[in-house]
């Protein structure tokens, strides 16, 4: 490995050259730095509005469960809006049972009043 600056011979890991003190690349480092522009759109980053209009979306009756579905089970090749879509899923059944145990319970404290 050697110097891109100055040529000089660096230590194997070296950070900075010990010559003339310029930042030595990592070779096995592989350029991480990405922007948006080239994601895959697999990975797209979902923007704040791009949230809360799903969310929106997602809180329609009927349509907004199929959608939900739709999203969950992978129609959409996005994993944000898929992973978005199964804790949101997930949100709505807690809420379900936590509803269907409110009936439940409202349903046995109204028969019981009946006796
Ligand atoms: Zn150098």
């Amino acid at each position: 490995m050697y110097c891109e600056n100055c040529g000089e011979k660096l230590k194997e890991g070296a950070e900075v050259c010990l010559k003339c003190g310029h930042q030595a690349k990592k070779e096995t480092k592989t350029n991480t730095k990405f922007n948006e522009q080239n994601i895959p759109s697999e990975y797209k980053p979902i923007s704040m509005w791009g949230y809360f209009g799903y969310e929106i979306l997602f809180m329609i009756p009927i349509i907004g469960f199929i959608l939900l579905l739709v999203f969950a089970l992978g129609g959409t090749s996005n994993k944000n809006l898929k992973n978005f879509a199964r804790s949101y899923f997930c949100l709505f059944i807690i809420i379900a049972v936590i509803f269907v145990i409110i009936a439940l319970m409202g349903a046995a404290t109204a028969s019981s009043l009946y006796y």
